[in-house]
């Protein structure tokens, strides 16, 4: 039991928190904006790590920086970091509400610290209040956080968080001569270690969902048309190309249909280009609610879009040309707009992605000659 010094173990945490902070604020500098939490995620380390230094100077300072300054720190900090994951999920923080919880963690902090000092009441209190901290902030990566590795790691590690404050509890409840974090004969001091070790390893969980959430919104921005969220045509040569070998190999028969709106220019030159952009959200969003799950619609440049149906035979892909086109067409979208399509299938299995796209184009053209606001196919 001696072998752990909680004053060691305490002033390590709080250089590793420190340490943790850095990383986290360093982090938050080279993230985009709308990455949101990460701000309080890298201060919650930091104020553990003031927490810890004030605790680690018992002794050397007035018990109220010592004991009750640190204690209400650790609640803070604990709370700052659930603030953050609620900002990072998008979830509206009940600020007030913490802030009032704030008083009878201070007011147990103080009247058992300095005006009627009793350690294992101070402990029932307060570690139950860490503990609640703990599980909500549990419940809310549960319910919210997509399942990763990171997600899972931090949802395991609050929940040991949560165990370690229950059986301090316990602990405390048990045995009536506990006299401080500092009696080297209790089994206080494994707690704190564990309860250290947890912190750090929250942390890095922490570090990981940011990293996960940067990662998919990099994947994002390079696979999306940042106007339209249509896939860009990059990502589009890539699919179809994919497509056709699918095609080859199984000897499916894929559709690619190529969609120009007419007179883009003329909405352009009436309404002003802003509105232009928004025709062309608005149609990029309709002909998504028209499509399975493995069709793709990507914006190739301008008002041209391409859709890669896959497994879809000529007949099928008509209709849903056609669909496509009436929609728009009898849609009461202010102002009012066509589009033309040109239609393709691979045919043989030599068939190049330039070759469809070609006569795709072909198609469109006819379309576009024969007076616009329809399907063509070739
Ligand atoms: P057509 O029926 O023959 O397709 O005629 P059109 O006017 O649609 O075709 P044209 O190729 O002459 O004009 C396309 C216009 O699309 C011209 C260009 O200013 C506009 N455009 C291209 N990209 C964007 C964009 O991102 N936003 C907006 N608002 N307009 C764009
Ligand atoms: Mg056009
Ligand atoms: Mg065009």
């Amino acid at each position: 039991m001696n072998s752990l010094d909680p004053r060691t173990i305490i002033l390590l945490t709080g250089v590793m928190g420190g340490v943790m902070s850095l990383v986290m604020y360093m982090m938050r500098r080279n993230f985009p904006p709308n990455i949101k939490g990460l701000t309080a995620w890298a201060a919650s380390p930091f104020i553990l790590f003031i927490a810890a230094i004030l605790g680690g100077s018992r002794g050397l300072l007035p018990e109220f920086l010592s004991i009750v300054l640190p204690n209400i720190l650790l609640f803070v900090g604990i709370y700052v970091a659930y603030f953050g994951s609620q900002q990072f999920f998008g979830v509206a923080p009940a600020l007030r509400r913490w802030v009032m919880a704030l008083i009878p963690v201070a007011a147990v902090a103080i009247w058992f610290t300095l005006i009627q000092p009793d350690y294992r009441t101070r402990l029932m209190l307060l570690s139950p209040s860490l503990g609640l901290v703990f599980a909500m902030h549990a419940h809310l990566i549960y319910t919210k956080a997509p399942r990763t590795f990171a997600s899972w790691l931090s949802f395991v590690v609050l929940l040991s968080a949560v165990a370690i404050q229950i059986m301090r509890f316990l602990l405390a409840w048990q045995s009536r001569n506990e006299t401080g974090v500092y009696d080297l004969n209790s089994p206080q001091a494994y707690f704190l270690a564990a309860y250290s070790f947890v912190i750090l390893l929250f942390n890095v969980g922490l570090l990981l969902m940011a990293t996960e959430c940067l990662r998919t919104e990099f994947e994002h921005q390079a696979t999306h048309d940042s106007l339209t969220d249509a896939f860009t045509r990059r990502h589009m040569n890539e699919a179809c190309a994919q497509e056709l070998e699918r095609c080859r190999r199984h000897g499916h028969v894929m559709a690619l249909l190529i969609m120009d709106l007419d007179h883009f220019k003329a909405i352009n030159d009436t309404y002003g280009h802003q509105r232009g952009d928004r025709v062309l959200v608005e149609f990029a969003t309709q002909v998504k609610t028209l499509l399975r799950r493995q069709d793709q619609l990507g914006r190739f440049g301008g008002e041209e879009f391409v859709l890669l149906l896959p497994e879809t035979p000529l007949p099928v892909a008509t209709v849903v040309a056609e669909r496509i086109r009436a929609m728009v067409d009898e849609s009461s979208d202010n102002p009012h707009y066509t589009v033309s399509i040109g239609l393709t299938i691979n045919q043989h299995d030599y068939d190049s992605l330039d070759t469809l796209l070609a006569r795709a184009d072909t198609a469109l053209y006819r379309a576009k000659e024969k007076g616009r606001n329809r399907v063509g196919s070739v």
